[in-house]
């Protein structure tokens, strides 16, 4: 049989034995740390995690059994096999032995041989209870096969393991036992080495190979009448895990299915709590990842509410220098203005005609200047949220006030401006006034010539939004420039009309401070309509959505 070198703790007081046994198990390819006593050995073990521990039963001070005791109740080094050695060849040892949780045990004196074996039989349970947990098992009822051709034997094998309180079935033969292993799972078969047909050890290979993937595996007891080497060896290379002499008493074949019994149960029970462990380490892992995004996301928000802060500190500091600075400049203007009519109204008599033209000039142009402050402060403005409660606001009445502040513009244009039905929505007057007020006296200057305006407006809720559109008959705008004109200071007929550039920027910038969209359809030589949206909840609503 082919095998890989393991990781020996061999605890043995007697240097000379130490030695003899040291030799024997690094010939085999193992690796051998040694200590003379149960005491250092607890703290090796504590440093490293052998595959197979060789523990003489008679150390000074703590024995071989208390060892074996302690470190099974230590989830850690509870599964790892350990093979004892007695001096004595007396079934009460070794009894005893396995009672405190020795997996096997050797007489020191046996053949070096069989000290071999039966450490590579326990190795290969160590790589087993090494492989990944997947099982969730108990300690719970075994259950046995016994397959022998003996009618005797098995009816006192079942009498004596039905005592053990196992759940025990019997087969007079091979076939009948491979054929029950495949109808039921079994944790420990017992094979005689002796049956006609099919040996003992070929039964042992077909259940290793038929059961592969079963972990842990089924425990294997190769029972025999011989009790030399040469069957021992065959035993344990078709992968018995022990091979007990039919002539031992029935008690000590027992106690070594118990032994075997138990170290199985151990191993499904360590890999039951390994997959707990594993299950709670991913929950708590969870936990901390869902703890931590939460941290974050309280983190942002609290910079993001900083930063909202701050963003409306700058615009408030903006908004009084927007006012100061149109303040410091109107105030020149003015007295531009007022001087030059003092000038037109004192020295008039001395001036002439283009003297007056020039005068003209000076307040024509203090006039520009003076509403290019107005509009560019509208602009500055066009976007800061007003404080104070937001109510709905009725349209209709807005509408009614811009026309009346248009109204020369009306008369002297012969427009008719219609508008029903619309709606109360939720904005700020002052702003929604000069919404409306650009859109309407745009729709009235940009007139074709010697076609009366027709302006209409319109509100509907479509698609959980209001929809407003102010429509004209004007002269349209091409549609390479109908983005253009939303940007500050861009004019497609400033020859004609009088106008600083800044009123549909303004425009934009209201909507879009409500939460709106604006934007332009329009046929040149036909009119244009000029489409905005408002959210129904109004803008502080808006706000926190966005
Ligand atoms: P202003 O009216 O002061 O020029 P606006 O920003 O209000 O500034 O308009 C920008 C330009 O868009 C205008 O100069 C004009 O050429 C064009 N425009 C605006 N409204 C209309 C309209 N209803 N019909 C045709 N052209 C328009």
């Amino acid at each position: 049989m082919s095998h890989q070198g393991g990781r020996i703790l061999l605890v043995e007081d007697s240097p000379t034995q130490a030695e003899r046994i040291r030799k024997l198990l690094v010939q085999d390819g193992h690796q051998v740390i040694q200590v003379p006593n149960a005491e250092q050995a607890l703290r090796q073990l504590e440093r490293d995690r052998p595959d197979v521990i060789v523990l003489d039963n008679h150390l000074p001070g703590m024995t071989g059994n208390d060892f074996c005791r302690e470190i099974r109740l230590n989830v850690n080094t509870r599964a790892i096999p350990v093979l004892m050695l007695t001096s004595e060849n007396s079934d009460v040892a070794h009894m005893q032995g396995l009672a405190s949780g020795a997996d096997d045990y050797v007489v020191k004196s046996v053949d070096p041989d069989i000290l071999r074996v039966r450490v590579r039989a326990l190795l290969r349970k160590s790589e087993g209870e090494r492989a990944v947990p997947d099982v969730e098992s108990r300690f719970r009822q075994a259950s046995v096969l016994v397959i022998d051709d003996s009618a005797t034997y098995l009816y006192i094998a079942r009498k004596e393991l039905e005592m053990e309180r196992y759940h025990v079935e019997t087969a007079e033969g091979p076939e009948e036992g491979l054929r029950l292993l495949r109808t039921q799972p079994f944790d420990c078969v017992l094979v005689d080495f002796s049956m006609p047909v099919l040996d003992g050890a070929q039964v042992c290979r077909q259940i290793r190979d038929t059961n592969a993937d079963i972990e842990p595996e089924i425990v294997l007891i190769m029972l025999s009448s011989h009790e030399d080497k040469w069957h021992m060896t065959q035993a344990f290379d078709a992968g018995a895990d022990d091979y007990i002499s039919k002539s031992t008493e029935f008690s000590v074949t027992k106690s070594r299915i118990r032994a075997l019994l138990r170290r199985k149960f151990l191993v499904e029970e360590n890999r039951r709590i390994s997959e707990e462990i594993r299950q709670k380490e991913l929950a708590t892992m969870r936990a901390n990842a869902e703890r931590e995004a939460a941290e974050l996301r309280a983190q942002m928000a609290d910079q993001l509410a900083k930063a909202n802060r701050e963003l409306d500190r700058a615009n408030k500091e903006l908004e009084l220098f927007a006012y100061a600075a149109a303040h410091d400049l109107k105030e020149p203007l003015r007295k531009v203005r007022i001087f030059s009519e003092l000038l037109a109204r004192r020295y008039g008599g001395q001036l002439d005609a283009q003297g007056h033209e020039f005068i003209r000039q000076c307040v024509d142009g203090t006039g520009r200047m003076n509403q290019l402050i107005d509009d560019l402060l509208a602009y500055a403005q066009a976007s800061q949220a007003q404080q104070g409660d937001l109510v709905a606001v009725p349209v209709a009445g807005v509408i009614e006030q811009v026309l009346a502040s248009l109204q020369p513009l009306v008369e002297e244009s012969g427009a008719t401006v219609s508008f029903a039905n619309l709606p109360s929505v939720v904005a700020e007057q002052v702003r929604l006034h000069q919404l409306f007020h650009n859109l309407i006296a745009n729709a009235l200057k940009y007139r074709r010539p010697d076609v009366p305006p027709r302006v209409e407006i319109q509100g509907v809720a479509a698609h959980g939004e209001w929809l407003f559109s102010v429509r004209d008959n004007g002269m349209g705008i091409a549609s390479r420039d109908q983005d253009k004109i939303f940007r500050a200071f861009q004019r497609l007929h400033s020859a004609e009309n009088p106008g600083t550039g800044l009123g549909l920027a303004i425009c934009k910038r209201i909507v879009e401070s409500f939460g709106g969209r604006l934007w332009v359809e329009s046929t040149v030589g036909q009119g244009s309509a000029f489409w905005f949206t408002l959210p129904m909840e109004g803008r502080r609503a808006a706000l926190a959505h966005g």
